[in-house]
This record gives structure tokens, sequence and C-alpha cells, in this order.
């Protein structure tokens, strides 16, 4: 290994905002900083935000673009990770986007870009509790829903690189209209965006709700009777989503991780009830646990995955 590259470049690209980092041997993340909305800038735009957020974090750790070995980065919907580009996403506009691109041709780095849903599996593979884990299923849940899942130390692709696209598995014949043009995904239910539409709706009918999810958790921690049934309802439908994955793929330990995943207390309980009780029992003896610091998953998972490619399985360093 190169002596002094110590440092990976972490990226995680969401619909609303990005996250960017430095990630250390120890899986540590570094001069941590977010910037907002790069969906409105369209995929040009998308793209001198991940270089400017980069040099952001450059600029504040000191360092120069010769001391990171790579620069990994997380993005929602499907992505070929052979060529960089996005090959399915529910967002319009970003399907055919090339994210490595814009990055290569700014760092001169080995650039990797992976679906988020198979970062955040990928971060849990490496760390925690189910680091070295197999038949493992990570779920991000974010404006939307991703997975990922493990096999052989392997990230399931699929023939067409867009395996396990479950935030838009059809979950009801008649349900909520989705992102993605259809009705019913199981996202379209229960996730930040889901959850956005749904307050809006309850203010709608007379309910006094503020307006983001995460002031509605803290109403729900205060024990608010409408906010605790709402999240109480999301876990519900989340777990009936999950029961569903349980019954395909037979994992052994299902992974939670995104920004929704903070409110944990407030849906687990509905949640693990609906799981257990909706998939057959022996694929309902899964553990499903939530992540650590769920909204960190995707961006850990982006460096894990630049690492992997690389060749280099040994650079990060077990900190137990
Ligand atoms: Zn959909």
């Amino acid at each position: 290994m190169a002596e002094a590259k110590q440092y990976l470049m972490a990226i995680d690209l969401g619909v609303s905002n990005v996250k960017a980092g430095l990630v250390t041997r120890d899986g540590k993340i570094e001069n941590y900083i977010e910037a907002l909305s790069p969906l409105e800038s369209g995929a040009g735009g998308v793209a001198n935000i991940l270089v400017d957020t980069c040099r952001q974090v450059l600029e504040e750790a000191n360092i120069s673009t010769k001391e990171l070995l790579a620069v990994g980065c997380s993005t929602p919907g499907c992505v070929n990770p052979d060529t960089g580009i996005i090959v399915a996403s529910a967002t319009p506009g970003w399907a055919g986007v090339d994210i490595r691109a814009p990055l290569e041709n700014s760092f001169e780095l080995p650039v990797v870009v992976e679906g988020d849903g198979a970062a955040a599996a990928l971060a849990f593979h490496s760390f925690g509790p189910t680091r070295g884990q197999n038949d493992l299923l990570g779920i991000n849940i974010g404006t939307g829903i991703s997975c990922g899942y493990i096999v052989q130390g392997q990230v399931l692709r699929g023939a067409g690189q867009a395996a396990l696209e479950a935030g838009h598995m059809p979950l009801f014949m008649e349900g909520r209209p989705c992102s993605c043009g259809r009705q019913g995904c199981w996202e379209a239910h229960c996730s930040g965006g889901a959850l956005r539409t749904l307050i809006g709706e309850f203010q709608n009918a007379g309910h006094q709700l503020p307006d983001l999810p995460e002031e509605v958790a803290e109403l729900a921690s205060a024990n608010h009777e409408t906010a605790l049934a709402i999240w109480e309802e999301q876990g519900l439908l989340l777990g009936l989503g999950i029961a569903s994955l349980l019954n395909v793929l037979n994992p052994k330990t299902v992974v939670l991780g995104g920004g929704y995943a903070k409110s944990w207390p407030l849906f687990k309980k509905s949640l693990l009830k609906t799981a257990r009780e909706r998939a057959q029992p022996r694929h309902a003896e899964a553990a499903i646990v939530c992540a650590f610091e769920p909204e960190r998953a995707s961006l850990l998972g982006a460096a894990v995955s630049a690492v992997r490619e690389q060749g280099l399985d040994d650079f990060f360093i077990d900190p137990s």
C-alpha cells in the first residue's frame, strides 16, 4: 500500500442533499460536510456540486488529492459499477447520468460509484456487529428506499445491474402514486418522501402538525398521539415490505440505515411485529436491527466500495 495514502474521499449523493467526508482506515469520517439540493441543479449541476463539495472537504482538512487513495460515491437508483453511470432511477432525469467522469476528470484518481442501498449493505458488511456476515440485507431509507444484498461477500447485482430495487416493489394494487410513475410502490407508502406527503394530508384534515418528518418524530417522542400513530403506521408498512424480502431472500440479518432510520425507536415495535407475523415462520427468524449511525451508512459504504474496487480489502483495520 502506498505510504502516505491513508484517506478515501466518500460522497453520498441524495435526492435533496449531498454529504461528503474523508474516511480513515479505522472507518472514521472526518471533515464531514453537507450541501443542499443537487436535484434542482440537473445532471450538470450535480457534477459541479459533487466536485465543489469534495474540494471543500480537502480544503478544510488541508490535504491535497495526492493524499487520497480513491474516491467513492453512493447515489440513489441503480448504478453500473463498471461504468459509474446510473442505469435506473425513479428520480426524473437521473437515469443515464455519468457520476464518475466529472469526478475522475477533476481529481485524476480512481472513482467508484455505487447505489446507496448496496453501499449501505457494504458498510454493514465491513463494520460493526454484522462485519463479515453474509446473507445480509441492507435497507437504506431516506427520501426513498434503497436496498443491497450481500451474498458470498459480494453485492447481488442482477442481469441489468439493477437488483434489489425494492423501494419500487409493488405493495398495493391501488396505492399511492410513486415518483417512478406507478402506484402502490413500497417507498410511496413509507419513506421520508411518503412521510412528507402524509403529514400534508393530516394538516389539510385539520391536524396541527409541523412540516418536517424529524419534527413529527420529536412530537412522537413527546407522546403526541397523532404523531405516534403516524410513525406506528410507517413501521407496519415497512414491516410488510420486509416480510416479502425475508421470504424471497432468506437473509440472516436485516440492517436499517439512512436518515429516516434515526427514528427507529418510534417505528421498531410495529415493524418487527408485522415482519414477524407476515413472513413465513422460518424466514421470520432473521435478525432485524438498526445501524449504530444509520445516517452515515451509505457514505461509509461508498468508501468501502472504492477500496474493494482497488482490490485493497485490507485497507480498513478492525477498530475493535
Ligand atoms: Zn415506484
